[in-house]
């Protein structure tokens, strides 16, 4: 056998059950052609090119099964709003002032990550608007679930005096009915009605910055967690953005895309053939290849925790009376489930709170009882307050419960603070959905958190907010089950296992090579650990040393 390139001398964790360890690996066409217990490499190839990795290790590229892609890809041109940057609100004043400076007079001022729990209050209209007199302000939410935008957005949407009611959000006003630029969950799309469509081109460069990032930090796939629709949608033409990067050679990692909902349209089909709902053609989850592929339907049922959206069944903690909102009517939310589920689609539901995840499992089991089908791994994003029942009921469902580690550290201690006591062993689950028998994938939600997966590695493993306190630190997980979270988890969920997530013949050559094995050193500093190179399709996409030698 000849291998077009022999990695020697390397700690292989392999995330193969059936042979956890190697010390070496050969490559063909783009595949992994052997795995050898020596370092030399494995008995009987020969190869054209040997790189010594003296002593690194080896894994399966990280795949991230829950970002936003284009919206990270945007992110970066914009104003950085997170607390690390901006930690008081006259911090953000000040740097939505310094990005109005520096933008055109006419153009809009962009600015996202603020987080209201950090800053101790949300900016507001008149703050924008002496930052930057007169100009259109627009600032994100770390959630992605509210903006606040400045008083002459208000007035292009005829808001500056008036509330409105808007169905699934809200127009948030002070005492006097006035409404402060704040804007929730559904609200958003009236400022997305000024801005969007993005051009095609805008996106493929955002798609471009944003994968070129992934590789330096050992992502090699990665699911979109939703486009072409509903408040986070970009354009309905959005698909079109990533094959532009593709055919430009800027789609550097592998991207599965999940479709907005709203994206989805009744049928006129045969009525024998049950695709009730879907895109034109009949075109739904598992079309494409192993570079660009279309995934599940995502659908929104409630917002979020640390912006209190989140659908409860009891109240936040310190705010009586309030649970939060379902993000449409239950039985239409419900409906469209089932529709999606007959019609083929794999289903990721967003829920947050415990009475969305309710919803969502009644609504997953009726769709089964109803249309029996093989294997359909239906998701739930977010699991974020989930009772012990529902746990196993997701269990039994088959359901994927798709977490975020990076949530302890940048959120926790917002949402220690939303729950209240009594909830906290609620959070986040990790730990009891592996003892219940769950594929755990890892994700990130980026750009909501920073989205590096040893990061996400590192939280999953260490379960502490930034303040230092312990987060729900019951559901902790070995450093081994969370790269295998971020590995064969993630390919689990995307129907991909048989071709990604572990270093076995025949699989894709997507590998990350790290400075230290995380399963070895103290879980302290799991975060400390250096991506030295990424492999994509058995091509060495990036190196630390951007020689293109790698070691
Ligand atoms: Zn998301």
């Amino acid at each position: 056998m000849t291998a077009d390139l022999l990695l020697t001398n390397a700690n292989v964790l392999t995330m193969d059950p059936a042979r956890p360890r190697a010390r070496s690996v050969a490559i063909a066409s783009g595949r992994i052609l052997a795995v050898g217990a020596g370092p030399d490499g494995p008995s009987g190839v020969q190869a054209r090119e040997v790189a010594d990795l003296r002593g690194a290790t080896l894994l399966p590229g990280f795949h991230d099964a829950h970002n936003h892609m284009a919206s990270y890809g945007l992110s970066l041109g914009e104003a950085d709003l997170r607390s690390e940057v901006t930690p008081t609100l006259g911090d953000l004043y000040r740097a939505v002032a310094a990005r109005a400076g520096a933008t055109a007079p006419g153009d809009w001022v962009i600015g996202s990550g603020y987080d209201q729990n950090k800053l101790g209050a949300h900016p507001d209209r008149d703050g924008l608007d002496r930052a930057a007199p007169g100009r259109r302000v627009w600032l994100r939410h770390t959630s992605g679930h509210m903006c606040v935008v400045s008083s002459a957005v208000l007035a292009d949407l005829g808001l500056a005096d008036e509330p409105a009611d808007v169905p699934g959000g809200k127009v948030v006003t002070d005492a006097t009915g006035r409404p402060t630029g704040l804007l929730q969950e559904k609200a958003q799309a009236l400022v997305a009605g000024l801005v969007l469509p993005y051009p095609v081109s805008v996106l493929a460069d955002a798609i471009d910055r944003a994968g070129a990032r992934y590789l330096s930090e050992g992502i090699t796939s990665v699911t979109e967690a939703g486009i072409g629709g509903g408040w986070i949608g970009h354009t309905p033409v959005e698909l079109a953005a990533y094959q532009a990067a593709r055919d430009t050679g800027r789609l550097r990692v592998r991207v599965e895309l999940m479709i907005a909902s709203d994206a989805l349209h009744p049928l006129a089909a045969h009525p024998g053939d049950g695709l009730e709902l879907g895109l034109d053609l009949g075109i739904r989850t598992g079309f494409g290849d192993d570079w660009l592929r279309i995934g599940a339907m995502k659908i929104f049922t409630d917002g979020s925790l640390v912006g209190r959206t989140a659908a409860m069944h009891e109240d936040y903690q310190g705010t009586p009376g309030d649970r939060g909102y379902l993000q449409a009517d239950a039985a239409e939310l419900t409906a469209t489930i089932i529709a999606a589920h007959r019609s083929g689609w794999q289903v990721a539901a967003h829920a947050i709170g415990d009475r969305a995840i309710d919803l969502v499992l009644d609504s997953y089991a009726q769709a089964q009882q109803r249309f029996p089908r093989e294997d359909p791994r239906h998701r739930i994003e977010h699991f974020a307050v989930s009772r012990p029942d529902q746990v196993g009921r997701a269990a039994r469902l088959g359901v994927i419960a798709v977490p975020q580690g990076r949530f302890a550290t940048e959120l926790g201690d917002g949402m220690l603070a939303a729950v209240g006591p009594g909830r906290h062993e609620w959070l986040y689950r990790q730990r009891s959905l592996l003892d219940a028998g769950l594929t755990l994938p890892g994700s990130s939600d980026r750009p909501v958190v920073t989205g590096a997966p040893l990061l996400g590695v590192h939280d999953m493993v260490n379960r502490r907010t930034a303040a230092g306190v312990p987060f729900n630190p019951a559901e902790a997980i070995s450093a081994h089950e969370a790269l295998r979270a971020y590995t064969s988890g993630s390919a689990y969920a995307s129907h991909a296992e048989s071709s990604r997530g572990m270093i076995a013949p025949g699989r894709l050559a997507d590998l990350v090579v790290l400075s230290e094995d995380p399963t070895a050193v103290s879980p302290a500093s799991i975060a400390d650990i250096t991506v030295l190179a990424t492999f994509v399709d058995g091509e060495c996409r990036f190196d630390i040393s951007g020689s293109g030698q790698l070691t």
